[in-house]
């Protein structure tokens, strides 16, 4: 029985260059459209059960020409760490794998018919309709779209609690770039929590704040499997200062109504190829940097990590800190516009540093404990904000 190697899947993103052998099973990452950012996969493989195959993505170094600033000296995307296979599309195991600085290669034997296999844990549209439908279930949530993204998709926003007079506005954003799907599963973890009705610290956070989610703020990039653009290439992350109706309506919408809400705390969530812990970037080095700003982030980063093993304080970004922030990136313009606590979040794509499941990695079942315990550090950093 032949086997067939296949992207063309919802979310899906690889090329097959070569399949009819599948001890050299040749691949090539897909950039997004009209731009050069590339490195998601994710793809499925049939008729391969105790077949022994061996995969080999062939641009893989050309990647590194899109790596950010000041990442020499840093292990890269593809040292030490494996794709993601699954059987079930629910478990996702790591495998072992090679990189000679141009093809990053894995080899597996499927224990049965079908395989997944992927750059880490795919989020679907699907799932993110799943989790914002369930939400609206608990009295806590109202939904609305708040605009649309360039092919047409709604940009969801979930309200919960109320807001009112002297209730702080705190924002969870996520989804920029459409391969960090470590966001869906920690907002699943999040929403979790901040909706059960028996939990005391959702219940404090809410008697004190609303809390405005926008789980994807790129719809189209989850839809299409692509890794960090819009559909007109457009990165996101970079559109906060002058955002467009043309080339960013989906931050555009996000932005209008953050000037209209105001905003006391945001988290956006993102994930990181390299490093090897959950990282925070603070309001550091944005022009009207403060003494408060520091010390509403030092205080967080600790409520944070005694709420969670998962979060290290101390990992240095690589690179350094600029001497100025790019006030392009959501965080950044948030902060300064808003003079609040802003914070990014990476997650890792590899493993942590301090503890290593040998099987799943950094995974979206850690991904989804880890948005558990934002609550906690929110509860706690809430009396502090202003
Ligand atoms: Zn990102």
């Amino acid at each position: 029985m032949a086997i067939s190697v296949n992207g063309t899947i919802p979310g899906g993103r690889i090329e097959v260059v070569d399949a009819t052998r599948p001890d050299d099973i040749q691949l090539r990452f897909v950039p997004d459209p009209h731009c050069a950012f590339m490195g998601r996969f994710n793809f499925r493989i049939t008729g391969a059960r105790g077949v022994a195959c061996r995969f080999r993505i062939l641009n893989a170094g050309d990647t590194l020409a899109n790596r950010l600033a000041g990442r020499e000296d840093v292990e890269n995307a593809f040292t030490r760490t494996g794709p993601v296979a699954s059987y079930d599309r629910s478990t996702w195991f790591r495998l072992p794998s090679s990189f000679d600085g141009q093809v990053y290669g894995f080899e597996h034997t499927p224990d049965f018919d079908v395989c997944h296999y992927a750059q880490w844990a795919p989020y679907s549209m699907d799932r993110h309709l799943d989790m914002v439908a369930r939400a609206q279930l608990s009295p806590r949530v109202r939904v609305r779209s708040i605009g649309r993204s360039v092919l047409g998709a709604d940009i969801d926003l979930m309200t919960l609690g109320e807001d009112g007079a002297g209730r702080r506005k705190l924002w969870i954003i996520a989804g920029q770039h459409p391969s960090e799907t470590q966001s869906g599963f920690f907002l699943e973890g999040f929403l979790d929590r901040m909706l059960d009705a028996h939990d005391p610290t959702a219940r404090r956070i809410l008697d004190q704040a609303v809390v405005y989610v926008v789980p994807t703020l790129n719809p189209d990039g989850l839809m299409h499997g692509w890794t960090r653009s819009n559909a007109l290439g457009v990165n996101l992350n970079r559109e906060w200062v002058s955002p467009s109706a043309e080339r960013s309506p989906e931050v555009l919408c996000v932005r209008d109504l953050m000037e209209a809400t105001g905003v006391d705390f945001c988290l956006d969530g993102h994930a990181d190829e390299e490093l090897r812990c959950n990282f925070l970037g603070g309001p550091l080095e944005i022009p009207s940097r403060s003494a408060r700003l520091t010390g509403l982030f030092t205080r967080f980063e600790k409520l944070w990590a005694a709420a969670s093993p998962e979060y290290e304080r101390g990992h240095p970004y690589p690179g350094g800190a600029p001497a100025e922030a790019d006030l392009r990136m959501a965080w950044n313009w948030i902060a300064e516009r808003f003079d609040c606590l802003s914070v990014l979040l990476e997650q890792p794509f590899k493993d942590t540093s301090w503890w290593q499941d040998p099987v799943q990695g950094w995974s979206p079942e850690r991904s989804r404990r880890f948005g558990e315990t934002l609550p906690t550090a929110l509860a706690g950093i809430l009396p502090h904000l202003r």
